[in-house]
């Protein structure tokens, strides 16, 4: 842009004919971009609603997963920090039995017997025990040499792991050349192949191919995000959209109770809903959806008539801390039942496992997908973020980020959208 600013007319008369270099260019970015993007990118989206472009109505969302500016070979697991940690503990806890068999009496008062909940202060303190009451002792070798190691390294490395597992927040993985980066499996060619590389879960939503809406998140998957990425939308544009038109990635109990919250229609498919359409499924007698529940009697019919009555309630939790309510149903009596091998092949009773809240929304959706409207949103959503992403990926070989960093990257893609919305307003 430095070099542009000086050589080419286009970028002069842009300028006004001044000359910023390239570090205050990188600075005005990284700096003083940072919180006032959104709001200049949530005026251009005004003036787009204001010149009729757009309506702010209907919002189709759908995200991507863009490399980061990382080295994909410097990664930290949550598993792996789990297991060596476990793994510390369990060490230490043969190096107490080892104390204990040797001299006994010396650790009898310690109360120590959990070695599950470790950390550097609790192992400090063990190996101290440890080596007071083996002290003048005939102590095996390889153990004199364990517990050098142990008092030296086990306390720094934990420290070490703790401080890792912070960087982690709710995640799996991140990268240690941008620990904000978390490591996604990224579609590479139109067969899925795939690796696992540092990225970004960038979310759009769109209207006639304009981009109203975008956010960063760090989990893979597109479920957590869209409570986020609406909220988000409100709180930026100052309206809240009508209806929202997403794919099965965003069907859960757990997003449709926030857009019924929100009182926005929610024409997001959930899974098999394409599935579920076919003769097959609706002839399959082991289909949950396939029995007949009487909501006055709160239970199902089986394929036979026999009546499902209510065993059990338990609770999940999501990622995300939604909890789930599940209800258990189960048939009186299946012996000798002609249907058993297509409705059910265990050795008991049918018993069902029922989300009824799912159930109710999925119901909803399904009237909601197949009315009208809901035909022309679902023509529509194929030509909407997709191929917006395709544009900045494929036409524009934007297919990594150049920052690093959660917020600077937020920048970033802050400036591919308004970039995306002024070029194609412009023709
Ligand atoms: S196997 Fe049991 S649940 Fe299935 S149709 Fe027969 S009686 Fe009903």
């Amino acid at each position: 842009m430095e070099q542009a600013l000086k050589e080419n007319i286009h970028f002069m008369w842009l300028s006004g004919m001044s000359y910023p270099d390239h570090n205050t260019i990188n600075r005005f970015r990284s700096e003083r971009l940072q919180g006032v993007l959104k709001e200049v990118f949530s005026q251009v989206v005004h003036f787009l609603a204001e010149n009729g472009y757009v309506t702010l109505k209907e919002i189709y969302l759908d995200g991507t997963k863009l490399e980061a500016n990382a080295n994909r070979y410097t990664f930290v697991w949550g598993r792996g920090l789990r297991s060596s940690r476990e793994r510390i503990g369990k060490q230490l806890k043969e190096l107490w039995s080892y104390a204990e068999r040797v001299a006994r009496e010396e650790l009898a008062d310690t109360g120590e017997d959990s070695f599950e909940q470790i950390n550097p202060q609790k192992v400090k303190e063990v190996i101290e025990q440890i080596d007071q009451a083996l002290k003048g002792r005939k102590v095996d070798k390889k153990v004199r040499q364990k517990l050098k190691y142990a008092r030296k390294r086990w306390p720094e490395n934990l420290e070490k792991y703790e401080q890792l597992e912070q960087q982690m927040v709710k995640r799996n993985s991140f990268s240690k050349t941008d620990p904000d980066a978390t490591f996604m499996r990224m579609k590479e060619d139109h067969m899925r192949n795939g690796q696992l590389k540092p990225g970004y879960n960038w979310q759009i939503s769109t209207q006639n191919q304009y981009i109203l809406g975008y956010t960063l998140h760090q989990t893979p998957n597109d479920t957590t995000t869209l409570a986020e990425h609406i909220n988000q939308f409100e709180q930026h544009l100052g309206v809240k959209p009508q209806a929202v038109v997403a794919d099965a990635g965003y069907g859960s109990e757990e997003n449709y109770t926030f857009l019924e919250y929100k009182r926005i229609e929610p024409y997001v498919k959930y899974n098999y809903f394409h599935k579920e359409q076919s003769k097959k499924w609706k002839e399959d007698p082991s289909r949950i959806d396939n029995l007949y529940y009487n909501e006055e009697k709160d239970c199902f019919y089986c394929p036979m008539g026999q009546s499902m009555t209510f065993v059990k309630e338990f609770e999940t939790t999501t990622d995300n801390g939604f909890k789930q309510t599940k209800r258990v149903y189960q048939a009186e009596n299946c012996s000798g039942c002609p249907m058993r091998g297509p409705c059910h092949k265990g050795k008991s009773n049918r018993k069902i496992e029922v989300n009824l809240a799912l159930m109710r929304y999925k119901k909803k959706v399904r009237e909601l997908l197949n009315s009208e409207q809901g035909l022309y949103y679902r023509s529509k959503r194929p030509v909407e973020p997709e191929a917006v992403f395709g544009m900045i990926k494929n036409n524009r070989h934007y297919r990594r980020f150049l920052l690093r960093g959660l917020d600077k990257v937020e920048i970033e893609a802050g400036l591919l959208c308004l970039a995306h919305n002024i070029k194609k307003m412009a023709g």
